[in-house]
């Protein structure tokens, strides 16, 4: 059963200089042409699931006119949405307003997602773009007044231009802010971004790791629980949507660049906006086997704190995960805890979670 959709809306004002994401300047024509596909994609593959989370995601998604925001929602009318479902859209404060604000709440958006990334501003200039306290102050404040109480922003972290006192205030910054919800990101300069382009090389991985142990050390601080590597939340304010892919749950993707995990299949679609506007969304399915779904299964749920369940591990699998891996040096080192019927990687343990996972993958005898 699905329970989980994702929408891609890839249109940007601005490239930041690190976007390697599936983006393309937003232009009025094609963003109308684009939301009629999106209509035909989802029309002709969405089953009439009722819907626990639907993620709206870009690209920036705030970059559309209010019209064309209007006309999103009345699109997306076309889901059957659980009564308590998490409905987030991401925003970016450069070109978010009052009335798009007010279009989110009429529609039932309540988890909002902003991308800052940071508010000094040399490390803005860095990412390319253009964000000021003030919009930043007022935005979360009319956010406040119209009663949204679910906000997420979106941290970047190990510039090459910055050092571990702005990361500091950084951090201070966010917390005086008072979300419910941080999610961070180390800087990795991939091809085809600006940042390759002239040639920026990623800080050192010791650099790397005191930002990261920072990060953990002031958002327990803060009263932050570090539920997934990545991601800190109040207490009751954890992303359903992102649990779902850590889950190794089935969720729908739609819209240009978009992926789906449906029936053991991987779907992806066409990055190619000529295409995607032709109707031909779908550039591949993979069929996963029964050990690729396994190994998802180990790799996804140990990014979370409460790490993977052997019981639900059983019941999916008709499989004792224990007997398939074998963990015991892992165990014994302490690189992985078992609890309450449940394998961890422990917190302090999690810069090191990719090896860690290889390891297990490694001794996989499925
Ligand atoms: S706003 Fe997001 S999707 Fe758009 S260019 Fe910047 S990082 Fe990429």
């Amino acid at each position: 059963m699905i329970k989980n959709c994702y929408i891609h809306i890839p249109f940007c004002d601005k490239i930041c200089s690190y976007c390697d994401f599936c983006k393309i300047y937003y232009y009025e024509k094609i963003v109308d042409k684009y939301l009629e596909q999106l209509e035909k994609e989802i029309k002709s593959i969405y089953k009439g699931e009722v819907l626990e989370t639907i993620y709206i995601g870009g690209g920036t998604p705030s970059s559309l006119n209010n019209k064309q925001l209007e006309r999103l929602f009345e699109i997306l009318n076309i889901f059957n949405k659980s009564t308590n479902i998490e409905f987030t859209i991401e925003s970016n404060f450069e070109n978010i307003t009052e009335e798009k604000l007010k279009i989110y709440k009429k529609h039932g958006i309540n988890r909002l997602s902003f991308g800052l990334e940071s508010i000094n501003e040399n490390n803005l200039s860095f990412l390319n773009r253009e964000i000021t306290k003030e919009k930043v102050n007022n935005t979360i404040t009319n956010c406040r007044k119209l009663g949204f109480n679910n906000i997420n922003i979106d941290l970047i972290y190990a510039l090459p231009v910055e050092d571990i006192e702005i990361l500091k205030k950084d951090l201070e910054y966010l917390f005086s802010l008072n979300i419910e919800h941080i999610s961070t990101y180390s800087l990795i300069i991939e091809d085809h971004t600006l940042l390759k382009i002239n040639n920026i090389e990623n800080i050192s991985e010791e650099d790397d790791y005191e930002m990261y142990k920072l990060i953990c050390k002031e958002m327990k601080n803060s009263n932050y629980e570090h539920y997934e590597i990545s991601n800190f939340s109040k207490v009751g304010y954890n992303s359903k949507h992102n649990l779902c892919y850590w889950d190794n749950a089935n969720y729908y993707g739609f819209g240009l660049g978009a992926s789906s995990y449906i029936d053991n299949k991987r779907i992806t679609n066409t990055r190619s906006m000529n295409k995607y506007l032709n109707g031909n969304y779908t550039l591949e399915t993979i069929e996963l086997s029964n050990d690729d779904l396994i190994e998802y299964e180990i790799m996804l749920n140990l990014r979370k704190a409460e790490g993977i369940s052997l019981e639900d591990f059983k019941n999916k699998y008709q499989k004792e995960l224990k007997e398939l891996i074998n963990i015991d040096e892992l165990l014994k080192e302490e690189f992985l805890l078992e609890e309450n019927n449940k394998i961890r990687i422990p917190e302090d343990k999690w810069y090191l979670s990719n090896q860690i996972i290889l390891k297990i993958l490694e001794g996989y005898n499925g």
